[in-house]
């Protein structure tokens, strides 16, 4: 697929958004990924939402290959519903709560643990209806008090919440470790470092898991073992110590961005929600749960907080909104003058785009007229995509100039090549 960006609904801005202290909502801003309609509260534009859903669909695929089902649920929130688990009360500094025109009471969504178990206990009634793990990417609401760093902290923002049903602990707690592993995966295949962190579990299971990405920019405080790489987080270490247990090594302090967080819930939700299977034995009992979150906008930011330099952004391959970003130059005396095929740059750029497409490679033209070709190399460096392909009328006919985003090594290739550089 080809984009022109000539065409495109956004282009670069020359200034750093008023009122931004975090990078990632300065560059993310700037280059036409998202826009701030307010504090905490940001539209994806083309180009952002290019790259969240990129992000999704990792997340799916692996969730699905595990054995999730993908479902979507309302925003709106019962009060009554949450009057039963005791959490429209206690929660409302961080629920939006208000009343409709009839003065009926309704809370946006900050999580879905109401919901979901509610609707189980319609499908899920004997222990062969287990297990079953359900979730959705859907946007949640919370009234954040300090949204200051920018797309990591949205007031709506978008979530990955995955549920999890079981017979008894020892099964929920074997799709833990699955659920585990495959969080690593998809962090991983997003590009991004994480630390699984032990955090409190509150009160039905003695941990939770945080993925958490090391960064400057984090919120969080986490203390980690230079020897296994294992964390705890700030609440952990004030119970246990700055040791590492396993490996008696002391714990490094870091800041950290926690981009996902997996939960055992217990019964704490079933029981009041009268969640109850029958086992093998006729017994009736409350199903055991656990909840996973993963933070698909605050993921796109934190890539943005752990890659870029003083260019811009340096998307990572895997969910760069573009494979390649060709600069066309367009020298005003070849293009006018000289209408031959071999020294004109947009003849050449649509045999290139022509074998990139049938490579089924994605890709962002940069045509403008009238922009000077170092502006074109500045606004591709703010990007960020991984590859630039400059065209003018330098190099041979069947060859291209490349330029490695990260490392700004240049090289000289073969157009039939260009595949595999980006691959590898
Ligand atoms: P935090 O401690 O950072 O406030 P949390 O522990 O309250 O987050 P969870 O309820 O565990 O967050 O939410 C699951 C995931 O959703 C988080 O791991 C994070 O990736 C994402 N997330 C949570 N709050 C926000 C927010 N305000 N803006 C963007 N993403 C968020
Ligand atoms: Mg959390």
């Amino acid at each position: 697929m080809t984009d022109y960006y000539s065409k495109h609904f956004t282009k670069t801005l020359k200034e750093d958004p008023k009122d931004e202290e975090a990078i990632n909502a300065k560059l993310l801003i700037r280059a036409g990924f998202i826009d701030k309609q307010m504090a905490g509260v940001f539209t994806l534009l083309p180009m952002g939402l290019k790259v969240v859903n990129k992000i999704n669909n990792i997340i799916r695929e692996e969730l699905n290959t595990v054995g999730c089902q993908e479902l979507f649920m309302p925003a709106f929130q019962s009060k009554e519903l949450w009057e039963k688990t005791d959490r429209w009360n206690t929660d409302n500094q961080v629920m939006y709560q208000m009343k409709d025109n009839s003065g009926k009471e309704v809370g946006l969504g900050y999580t879905h643990e109401e919901v979901i178990t509610e609707i189980a206990t319609k499908y899920i009634r004997s222990y062969k209806d287990l297990p079953q793990a359900v979730y959705q990417i859907q946007t949640k609401f919370r009234d954040e008090p300090r949204a200051k760093s920018g797309i990591l902290r949205g007031k709506e923002f978008l979530m990955k919440d995955l549920y999890s049903f079981h017979i008894d602990i020892k099964n929920r707690d074997k799709f833990y470790e699955k659920i585990k592993e495959a969080y690593k995966k998809i962090f991983k295949r997003i590009g991004i470092d994480t630390v699984v962190t032990s955090a409190s579990g509150g009160t039905f299971s003695k941990y939770s898991h945080e993925f958490q990405t090391i960064s400057e920019s984090g919120e969080d405080t986490i203390f980690v073992c230079s020897k296994c790489q294992s964390a705890n987080n700030s609440e952990i270490i004030n119970e246990n110590g700055k040791n590492c247990k396993e490996c008696n090594q002391e714990l490094v302090e870091k800041k950290a961005i926690e981009v996902g967080n997996i939960f055992k819930l217990g019964t704490r939700f079933s029981k009041v929600l009268g969640l109850y299977v029958a086992d093998a034995t006729g017994n009736k009992k409350p199903v055991e749960m656990a909840s996973y979150g993963i933070g698909p906008t605050r993921v796109m930011g934190t890539i943005v907080e752990v890659s870029h330099d003083g260019k811009g952004i340096i998307w990572t391959k895997s969910v760069s909104p573009y494979d390649i970003h060709i600069i066309q130059i367009l020298n005003s005396k070849s293009e006018i003058l000289n209408n031959n095929k071999t020294s004109n740059s947009k003849f050449k750029t649509e045999e290139i785009v022509n074998q990139l497409e049938k490579a089924d490679l994605d890709v962002l033209v940069d045509d403008r007229e009238g922009i000077s070709t170092g502006e074109k190399l500045a606004d591709a460096d703010l990007i960020g995509i991984p590859y630039q392909i400059i065209i003018g009328d330098k190099t041979a006919e069947d060859e291209v100039e490349i330029k490695d985003r990260k490392t700004g090594k240049v090289e000289i290739v073969k157009i039939a090549e260009i595949k595999k550089i980006i691959n590898n």
